[in-house]
């Protein structure tokens, strides 16, 4: 299946139609909830280290902001274009309103191939960036977070030309570095986040984590942290992949290896103690948790009957695809949603936001104690409305999502 029929499938859009619908809520609101408020395209031209000149799109969709600023990550890939940050966007609404954090959704990102630009192009590129959108950004207004590609230095390089304009303000970005105001537990956030989620999961289901076996697409920010903070509550991490390839070990990895030789050489593939193998079987291998923490729609009609996953957890943003969440949920696959199973990252960036506000800064237990107990709150209310209203998780989380954001929207007026 090729990338348009992917976007064809609309898949969000259709999730977001079938909770507006149980919930009684007419055409008129579900599209209130669809349709974003603003949507910046920019164009960015760089003289590279050669001298040749380049011009990237870039792209920033500002979904809803009733429930505070407009909050996502920024993302640079080759895939990115207008109608994924807009997916993505709306997702970030959800998340922040399913977690009931006080922030509202975005994303943004640059269409790039980060591995063809230098250090010096990227920090450029970044701050042409914030050139071109620094009046729609803002403590305030929009704040960005790495997402795939970006990291704690590209975040740097946007506080500081943000700073440039309009003085010291960390608060302008999440996921910066300790050392310019970020947060204790930030890096981390969404990977043990996900590894929180499964554990609240398992505990609700009676399933003890020690005999579960896991495999994880995806050994970036999300997938490694997750990787290691399952492996740390007993769980065992019988695959994992990257761009490059994947690895398999049916005794258990030994993840603090993989994480070393993934930072020394680049890939997982290669690390002493596993063989070698594809993504393909990465995602078909039988296993209690699956979780995709790569790209969108890694799970789609093409692949979807090879699943032999008990449950597949969205480390990913949007990674399954709407036939292959109706084949999946049909065979009793339970699927844990993006909105809640990658909401650790948002939860901790809204920690962050809120030292950057007080200038003050949170010991790490204070923000892990923190991060639990908004998980495990949202949990537990996915896992009850799913029982009592038996439906599945998505379905419920969209529900609990789309009645927040509703009510937000109509309390300030349209
Ligand atoms: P990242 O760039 O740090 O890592 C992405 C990983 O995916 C890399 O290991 C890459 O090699 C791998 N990958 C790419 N294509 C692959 C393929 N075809 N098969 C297997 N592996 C592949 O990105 P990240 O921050 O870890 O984000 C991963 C996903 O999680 C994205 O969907 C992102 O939107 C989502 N997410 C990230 C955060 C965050 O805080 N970083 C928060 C919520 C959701």
């Amino acid at each position: 299946m090729d990338n348009t029929t992917l976007i064809n499938e609309a898949t969000h859009e259709r999730f977001l139609q079938l909770a507006c619908d149980q919930l009684g809520y007419n055409t008129a609101v579900y599209e209130l909830l669809l349709t974003p408020s603003r949507e910046i395209r920019l164009q960015i031209p760089l003289t590279k280290d050669d001298g040749s000149i380049v011009i990237f799109n870039a792209y920033r969709v500002q979904h809803h902001n009733a429930r505070g600023p407009y909050k996502g990550g920024l993302r640079y890939h080759a895939t990115v274009d207008i109608e994924d940050v807009r997916t993505l966007a709306c997702l970030m609404s959800l998340k922040t309103a399913l977690l009931e954090l006080p922030l509202g959704g975005a994303k943004g990102g640059i269409n790039c191939n980060v591995d063809s630009l230098s250090a010096s192009e990227l920090e450029r590129l970044t701050r042409r960036f914030v050139e071109k959108i620094h009046r729609n950004i803002g403590p305030t207004q929009d704040i960005p977070a790495p997402d795939v590609g970006t990291n704690e230095q590209i975040m740097a390089w946007i506080q500081d030309q943000y700073t440039k304009i309009y003085g010291y303000n960390p608060a302008v970005v999440t996921g910066k570095p300790l050392v310019t105001g970020g947060s204790r537990g930030r890096r981390e956030a969404t990977g043990l986040g996900v590894s929180m989620v499964i554990q609240a999961y398992a505990k609700r289901y009676s399933i003890d984590l020690r005999n579960c076996t896991v495999a994880i697409q995806g050994f970036g920010n999300v997938g490694r942290y997750a990787a290691f903070y399952l492996d740390a509550a007993g769980a065992k991490i019988i695959a994992v992949s990257d761009s490059q390839g994947g690895i398999i070990n049916h005794d258990g990895l030994d993840i603090k290896s993989v994480i070393h030789h993934k930072d020394k050489v680049g890939t997982v593939v290669g690390v002493d103690n596993a063989d070698i193998t594809d993504n393909a079987s990465v995602l078909a291998l039988t296993c209690d948790f699956l979780i995709p923490a790569a790209l969108g729609n890694a799970i789609t009609a093409n692949n979807v009957n090879a699943i032999s996953a008990k449950c597949v957890v969205e480390g990913a943003n949007s990674p399954v695809s709407w036939t292959a969440n109706d084949i999946l949920t049909q065979r009793g696959v339970q699927i844990i949603p993006d909105i809640l199973a990658s909401a650790g990252g948002v939860t901790v960036s809204y920690f962050e936001w809120v030292q950057n506000l007080q200038f003050v800064n949170w010991p790490l237990q204070q923000v892990r104690d923190g991060l639990r107990e908004k998980l495990d709150q949202a949990c537990e209310q996915v896992f009850s409305v799913a029982d009592e209203k038996k439906v599945v998780f998505r379905n419920a989380a969209y529900q609990i999502a789309s009645e927040r954001l509703k009510e937000a929207l109509f309390a300030a007026g349209i």
